[in-house]
């Protein structure tokens, strides 16, 4: 943004009617999650998520700041009280506080949280201006403590920024929750050494199986370790008591008696999660993804670009409730026998 232009928080005034109806999907479930992609460009390209050669969007294509708050605040309208802004890599939009900033300003009305996912190499330098802004916790992607490891997973060698920028964060008073991708042969060694590091930082950590988002150059059941077998390594280790935490996402909880932590394990594969699903997900082009793990899709960018985009956002809205699917259809096949789907994490906004 110039000089010349006003800044977000400025140019839309805060709208705190709630008048429409709350979104409730055909298997009775009420969505009160949004996950929404911000950019689908990273600084980082981790193996398991992106190729090396990446074809980002041209800029036309992704929402402006101000078609993602006019977005936001419709969703907000319909009863979402919780919104998490995704990418790609959040922090890399220009800008993007200002986002923060506006939406932030909804909080305790209609809005109960505003969080964002990040990988954290630029969270050093953003912790205050999002603590000011009302995020009270950031989830931070961190798959290994060793810093060739991570130069060889995420192709750049950033460990030192993000170990920064996750001390930012919590001298700046937000919560961080640490999640990590389990890798057969990468980190598979190394995660009980992760949640001992993070669980003594005081973050909970969340395991996540891999999932088949994209082409990655790599194959993928190679990287593929079900979390059933990390758990019951870990309770070699440990003792894990099942938890009755649930956020009405997809983790289930164990609290781990020796480091008096929290450790979620999100596994598609090794259990379905999808009879509570709360959430959609949209990516930064406004096409809604009713599920991570499926084809359906509303575009929701038309509708703002319309003549009337407030009626077409509703008629949109009302659509992606009819199609939401009841489950998620992942399988981690071989290649060839069953294609993974064909958008990348992110860009659907993990
Ligand atoms: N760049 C940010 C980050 O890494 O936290 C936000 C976007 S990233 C796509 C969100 C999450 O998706 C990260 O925790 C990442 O590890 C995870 N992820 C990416 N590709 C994945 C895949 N194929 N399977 C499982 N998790 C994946
Ligand atoms: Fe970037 Fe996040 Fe994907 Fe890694 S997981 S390449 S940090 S978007």
């Amino acid at each position: 943004m110039t000089d010349r232009a006003p800044r977000l928080p400025d140019l839309i005034e805060v709208d705190s009617a709630r008048s429409a109806a709350p979104l409730v999907d055909g298997f009775a479930r009420r969505i009160s999650y949004l996950r929404l992609s911000v950019t689908d460009r990273c600084d980082l390209r981790c193996r398991y998520c992106m190729p090396e050669r990446m074809t980002f969007l041209p800029r036309r294509e992704v929402l402006t700041l101000e078609e993602l708050y006019d977005l936001s605040r419709a969703f907000i309208a319909r009863g979402v009280t919780k919104l998490r802004i995704t990418g790609g890599e959040p922090l890399v939009r220009r800008d993007i506080i200002d986002l923060f900033t506006a939406l932030g300003r909804h909080l305790g009305d209609g809005l109960d949280e505003l969080t964002l996912t990040t990988n954290a190499t630029q969270l050093a330098d953003h912790a205050d201006a999002l603590a000011n802004a009302g995020v009270r916790r950031v989830n931070v992607s961190l798959d290994t403590l060793d810093r060739d490891r991570f130069a060889a997973l995420t192709r750049r060698d950033a460990l030192p920024q993000v170990l920064e920028g996750i001390a930012a964060a919590r001298e700046a008073g937000l919560q961080v929750k640490v999640n990590a991708v389990a890798l057969k042969g990468v980190n598979e060694d190394e995660l009980p050494d992760l949640i001992a590091w993070a669980h003594g930082q005081g973050h909970e950590v969340t395991l996540i199986e891999v999932m088949p988002l994209g082409d990655v150059e790599a194959e993928r059941m190679d990287q593929y370790l079900p979390l059933d077998q990390v758990r019951a390594r870990l309770e070699e280790r440990w003792t894990l008591a099942d938890s009755n935490h649930a956020t009405g996402g997809p983790a289930r909880y164990v609290d781990v008696a020796e480091t008096g932590g929290r450790l979620g394990f999100i596994a598609p594969h090794t259990n379905n999660f999808c009879a509570g699903c709360n959430r959609l997900r949209v990516t930064a082009t406004g096409q809604l993804y009713p599920c991570l793990g499926g084809g359906e899709r509303v575009d929701l960018r038309a509708a703002l670009r319309s003549d009337a985009p407030s009626q077409q956002l509703e008629r949109a809205l009302d659509t992606a409730m009819l199609i939401k699917p009841e489950r998620h259809h992942f399988r981690m096949d071989r290649r060839g026998d069953q294609p993974a789907l064909p958008r990348h994490m992110s860009m659907t906004g993990g």
